[in-house]
């Protein structure tokens, strides 16, 4: 069948169009994007400047650069080119152009410590970063280079052999070389690698090939409300949902995308006004902060143009979705549910008719099948009936980055992903997510791998024992708490943890609540027993 449930093999099919691929599998995903129709005339603005890229000039930088790439700096297809930047116009010039020469980008959370980018450099082995000004010390010390003066800032060789180029805007002005030398490209070919740590364990590179981001765009180009819009892009770009969406998706569907370099309430609506924006896109707690300010945000700016609102990321409750449309009755929300993963697949609403669906994430979304599996058993689902999500499709990856265990875990032999969702499909074919099966805490959007703040509490000299679980929060979603077995005769306080715990992470990894147990529930094989330590954490609720 082309949609809907089939009986004989369980599978849900999506009920959308077809994906319609291109035929050519010597395609990278930049040449793609690139050959879409011309719709638009603004690409980027940049909210704080106002500078803006016209399509024209995105494309001719995305050559120039990519030119110089390749003839000045050396990059070659496979070779790794690390992000770190805060959101930006000049990011999808970065990734459009890596991606073009075959060389891989990958992206680094700007919030995190140097000790956490330094251990993400030397798993995904960068050969170039990108960086801005300010954050060169920090990078810098994460490879651990001191900057010693100006002309450094700008191109530093590094003794690890990973080059900091500062010289993004020199490159933009270069002609180009006429030398069209490029290396061949095929749609197997890994085109990015952005981090999460999956269903266990701490963060890991998802490859993405270029084939997993061809069917992205030609869903993105699908969903043909998405065209000419003029979006507020507030979600980060060193994640999947900003980047696939905005380097990538509304380049190709001509749209319009207003980039606000560090998220503001105040900023978001100041530039929704300024731009006369129609969508935002963003994750749960926006809607929540939206929701609180909404008279002071309603009687401060002009809000007339914005007409839906894009979210996703983590799970959207009724009770804000309602309190959001009280608030803001012209505006529509449309939800997305997708992973890293998947690359923007998963489910989605397109259309009110289908947004008035409460509780569901949407459809599947086109090119993806499903399968619900009972996580104990093993057995396959039928409709109405929750289990763990599979997904199975042309955008979903093929695994992790030097990390066959991980892979193996979550991406079977027949393809199938196993997302660690709780969810069941209904009579009509949405998708409701139901709970996390998996490990991840999920902080404003944010990735909280469990795994790597039980790590750093072991290691207290105090600390017998941990886990680290998540603790729901209105605002944030979910927080993370920790469980802690004290050493014998150890008096360590609820303060004394988090302090030790905030010094070294990142301030979204913080642990914002403790409690002492005297041993940390197991199962036989020594596995923590999540569920129990969340039972008991919000049995009080
Ligand atoms: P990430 O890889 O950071 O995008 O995280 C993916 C995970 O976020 C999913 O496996 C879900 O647990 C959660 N998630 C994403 N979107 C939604 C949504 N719309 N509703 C509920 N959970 C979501």
């Amino acid at each position: 069948p082309r949609s809907g449930f089939c009986k004989s093999n369980s599978t849900f099919y999506s009920k959308r169009n077809p994906l319609c691929l291109p035929p050519n599998p010597s395609l990278d995903v930049t040449t793609f994007i690139s050959s879409q129709p011309q719709r638009g005339t603004t690409a980027f603005i940049d909210a704080s400047t106002g500078h803006r890229l016209t399509f024209s000039d995105l494309w001719r930088v995305v050559d120039r650069v990519a030119d110089c790439l390749y003839h000045e700096v050396g990059i070659r297809r496979g070779d790794v080119v690390l992000i770190l930047s805060p959101n930006s116009i000049y990011i999808p010039v970065v990734c459009l152009s890596v991606m073009s020469l075959g060389a891989v980008v990958t992206t680094a959370n700007t919030l995190n410590t140097s000790g956490e980018i330094s251990k993400q450099i030397a798993q995904s082995n960068p050969t170039l970063v990108f960086t801005t000004s300010q954050l060169a010390p920090k990078l810098a010390a994460a490879i651990s280079v001191v900057l010693t003066d100006e002309e450094d800032e700008k191109r530093v060789e590094l003794t690890s052999g990973v080059r900091v180029v500062g010289i993004l805007s020199e490159m933009m002005k270069k002609e180009t070389s006429g030398q069209r030398v490029r290396d061949r490209v095929n749609q197997d070919d890994t085109a990015m690698m952005l981090y999460s740590s999956g269903t266990t364990g701490t963060s890991k590179g998802v490859i993405s090939s270029h084939g997993n981001l061809t069917a992205y765009v030609a869903k993105y180009i699908d969903d043909k409300w998405k065209r000419d819009e003029i979006f507020v892009c507030t979600v980060p770009m060193f994640h999947s949902f900003g980047l696939l969406a905005f380097a990538m998706g509304s380049v190709a569907s001509g749209s319009t995308v207003v980039i606000l370099r560090r998220f503001g309430l105040d900023d978001m609506m100041q530039a929704v006004e300024k731009y006369k924006a129609t969508i935002l896109s963003l994750a749960p707690p926006v809607l929540v902060a939206m929701i609180n300010g909404a008279d002071q945000l309603k009687a401060k700016y002009d809000l007339t143009s914005l007409r839906k609102v894009r979210c996703g990321g983590a799970p959207l409750s009724k009770e804000v979705t309602d309190s959001f449309l009280e608030k803001y009755p012209t505006v529509d929300i449309f939800q997305g549910y997708a992973l890293t993963e998947s690359h923007g697949s998963g489910a989605s609403t397109e259309s009110v008719e289908e947004s008035l669906k409460y509780g569901a994430v949407g459809l599947l979304s086109s090119g993806i099948e499903a399968r619900i599996v009972d996580p104990e058993t093993g057995r396959v689902m039928g409709v109405n009936q929750p289990g763990e999500l599979w997904l199975k499709g042309p955008s979903i990856s093929k695994g992790y980055f030097r990390n066959e265990e991980a892979t193996n875990e979550t991406i079977n032999l027949e393809g199938w992903l196993k997302t660690g969702d709780l969810c069941y499909i209904d009579e009509d074919g949405f998708l409701f997510v139901v709970d996390r099966l998996k490990e991840l805490i999920k902080y404003k959007g944010y990735q909280v791998p469990p795994a790597e703040l039980e790590a750093l509490l072991i290691a207290h000299p105090h600390i017998l024992d941990a886990a680290v679980i998540p603790f729901p929060d209105r605002e944030a979603g979910q927080y993370p708490m920790a469980y802690v077995a004290r050493k014998p005769e150890s008096n360590l306080s609820e303060k004394e943890v988090i302090d030790f715990i905030s010094n070294q992470v990142a301030p979204y990894k913080k642990i914002r609540k403790v409690a002492f147990i005297s041993s940390i529930p197991k199962t036989a094989s020594g596995k923590t027993l999540r569920k129990d330590l969340i039972k008991l954490a919000t049995s009080k609720l």
